[in-house]
């Protein structure tokens, strides 16, 4: 049959769901609160707490699982006269929990607890705070050791904070085992942050008459369990007060108080106290999250600043070797890689590049969404363990989108950190704690094989770097690209000017080819034709220039022709044209010209050619040119027609000589 177990601090009252009926009470409660159950008759709540008491109870409990508070009511006939009630439903029943008040300086407690709540909030770091914390307390309750236990991420216990009296052993810097705080234990904190076992060893009160059906599971009256009595007894502890200090993500650790002797906390010193905790907890994420936005501002600035710093975006591997250092120590790294486009840019100390591809090729295959990869025992862990890195423990991979169908990887490296611990007690699978070895048998562990841990705020900062890193990668990007474009444009510009070169100018003499130079000879048809304004067309051939091909050399005829071009060109009006027809011929295309200014400037030409020396060519050099002016009905093949058929006249003629186009004869 269920007893339930009772500590005898205060006593309880089992009612019936209506709240007016008590079923059954602790064996305590005529000793603690001079209440007996009557004679002959219905024992009601009203017998206990009075008519009007009583009914407010009924009120507040109306459509509620407890009351909002704690009510206090007097018994004058009882010698300590003052109690404060809870009460809260439990199945069909209601539970009322009654403690005496003792009389207490409650303004002396208040300005105690305001002294101590002005200590916690001038604190400026987590540990000046719990220091402060566990020193409030030890002062408002006397226990001989308060400390604070902070749960890592596998729930193993670190005593982080401590105040000490003489008759306990320090705990402080002891580890104590995740068994050491089973589920159930740390859910029923979650529920009722204050745990208060007065006295570890009382015998304990229980129900009476027995009710089967009373579950007390949240009752705060609940004696200890026996194997945490055991555990309480082993640690020397008699009496105990324990706090959950609520994380903003659970369970963050719990503050103990413990004695060697019984020891009692009236309700509002633990009231008092739990606003401590409470208060300090705030404090504490406080300083956490201003922690933390320090850090991450840090790590920002490490890019802003260096990009503020010049106008020109970096290079992915200038960035790397300009921030390297910064990141490694902001990320307590000794190593770094930015894998990129199938290579890798690293610092510090990295593993082989055969290595880091390996390592990249699987996260890409194993982690596909998009937060940061870590691990601090590369040697154990599935997706690194074959991976060669033997100066490897640690890694952070942060993935950095580039496009739809790449990423690039941050990653960082950390060593080997060789912790010892120390163990308060020896670890068990028991359910039981209290099963297992005695706590004489503190331990030391050295653990090896693992990096230091990456902070949650250390992996928010690489997630907040990956994303700064991925944009300047991209700045960095469409500047080289906007680059190859300008690069790209000036050699499109030049290739269009030499085709436009090589379209309308002989590559030898850099004067208008034939094909420009007929373009030229038609726009002046049009013109001529239009406006009736004349031109002339000249033709002229080197005269005997395969002799001086033969004998000095196709070279030198080159050189005669390009001479010749420029001397021709340089005394030509701004007007005027030259252009080379083929081989050794020419032509000028001279606009507004008749007959007389044509055989003019032919005749200028000529001479000024006759008197043309060449550098290793002892001869002169001459010309033959044929004029054509311009007549309504030519075409471009007629009048270079009519100037060719000149031009071989002034050959036959005797070289070196001008002739002009004949005229039609006019028939009459
Ligand atoms: P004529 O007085 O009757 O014009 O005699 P010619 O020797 O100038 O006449 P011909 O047409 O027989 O020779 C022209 C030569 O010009 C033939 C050719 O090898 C040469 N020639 C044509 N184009 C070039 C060129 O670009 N460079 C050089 N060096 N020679 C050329
Ligand atoms: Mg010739
Ligand atoms: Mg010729």
């Amino acid at each position: 049959m269920y007893h339930p177990r009772l500590q005898s601090f205060g006593a309880l009252l089992v009612l019936d769901a209506d709240c007016r009926r008590i079923q059954t009470t602790s064996t305590n409660l005529t000793r603690l609160t001079g209440i007996e159950r009557p004679e002959n008759g219905q024992f009601t709540l009203a017998c206990v707490l009075g008519k009007r008491l009583s009914q407010r109870v009924r009120r507040e409990l109306q459509g509620q699982q407890r009351l909002p508070g704690p009510l206090v009511f007097n018994r004058s006939k009882h010698s300590n006269g003052r109690f404060q009630l809870h009460a809260y439903r439990a199945g069909e029943q209601v539970i009322v929990e009654i403690e005496p008040l003792n009389p207490l300086g409650k303004r002396r407690l208040l300005g105690t607890v305001n002294e101590r709540l002005m200590h916690l909030a001038e604190a400026t770091h987590q540990e000046e705070l719990l220091d402060a914390l566990v020193n409030a307390i030890q002062q408002l309750t006397g226990h001989e050791r308060v400390s604070v236990c902070h749960f890592d991420s596998d729930w193993h216990g670190l005593m982080v904070a401590e105040a000490l009296g003489k008759q306990l052993p320090s705990l402080l810097g002891q580890r104590f085992p995740a068994s050491d705080f089973p589920v159930a234990l740390r859910k029923s904190y979650q529920n009722y942050p204050v745990r208060l076992i007065e006295d570890v060893d009382a015998p304990p009160e229980t129900l009476m008459p027995a009710c089967p059906k009373t579950r007390l599971n949240g009752c705060f009256l609940r004696a200890p369990a026996p194997e945490r009595q055991r555990y309480l007894n082993r640690l020397g502890v008699r009496g105990s007060l324990s706090l959950a200090i609520q994380g903003d993500t659970g369970i963050w650790g719990l503050v103990f108080c413990h004695s060697v002797t019984p020891h009692s906390v009236e309700p509002p010193l633990r009231d008092a106290v739990r606003t401590l905790v409470q208060m300090a907890t705030q404090r504490m994420l406080l300083l956490r999250a201003r922690q933390e936005a320090r850090y991450l501002q840090r790590v920002q600035d490490s890019l802003v600043l260096s990009a503020r710093a010049r106008s020109e975006p970096q290079s992915p591997q200038q960035m790397l070797h300009e921030q390297a250092a910064i990141w490694m120590k902001l990320f307590r790294a000794h190593g770094v890689v930015l894998w990129m486009n199938g290579g890798a840019y690293q610092a510090g100390m990295t593993p082989p590049p055969e290595a880091i591809s390996q390592f990249v090729l699987r996260l890409e295959r194993a982690h596909v969404h998009s937060g940061p990869w870590c691990t601090r025992e590369i040697a154990k862990e599935t997706l690194t363990c074959s991976l060669d890195m033997p100066e490897q423990c640690g890694a952070l991979a942060v993935p950095l989108p580039m496009n739809s169908t790449q990423r690039a990887w941050l990653i960082f490296f950390r060593p080997e950190q060789v912790e010892t611990l120390y163990w308060a007690m020896q670890p068990t699978t028991s359910p039981h704690p209290a099963s297992r070895a005695a706590p004489s048998t503190a331990w030391q562990e050295e653990v090896v094989g693992k990096s230091e841990a990456w902070q949650r705020v250390e992996r928010l900062a690489a997630v907040d770097l990956g994303e700064d890193l991925t944009l300047a990668i991209s700045a960095y990007e469409i500047s080289s690209l906007n680059r190859h474009l300008e690069h790209e444009r000036k050699a499109l510009a030049e290739a269009n000017q030499r085709l436009e070169q090589l379209a309308h100018f002989d590559p030898l003499t850099k004067v208008w080819n034939r094909y420009r130079i007929e373009e030229a000879i038609n726009a002046e048809l049009v013109a001529a034709k239009r406006y009736a304004a004349a031109f002339a067309l000249l033709l002229f051939d080197v005269d005997n220039f395969k002799q001086i091909n033969d004998a000095h050399g196709h070279s030198v005829g080159d050189d005669v022709l390009v001479a010749l071009a420029r001397l021709v060109e340089s005394s030509l009006r701004g007007c005027d044209h030259l252009g080379r027809w083929g081989g050794e011929e020419f032509i000028v295309l001279a606009t507004h010209s008749d007959v007389d200014a044509a055989f003019g400037l032919a005749e200028r030409l000529r001479s000024l050619v006759a008197e043309l020396r060449i550098e290793g060519l002892e001869q002169t050099i001459t010309v033959s040119i044929g004029v054509a002016v311009w007549q309504a009905d030519d075409s471009c093949k007629t009048i270079i027609s009519r100037a060719d058929d000149a031009m071989y006249r002034a050959k036959h003629g005797g070289r070196n000589r001008v002739e002009m186009a004949l005229e039609p004869v006019e028939l009459i």
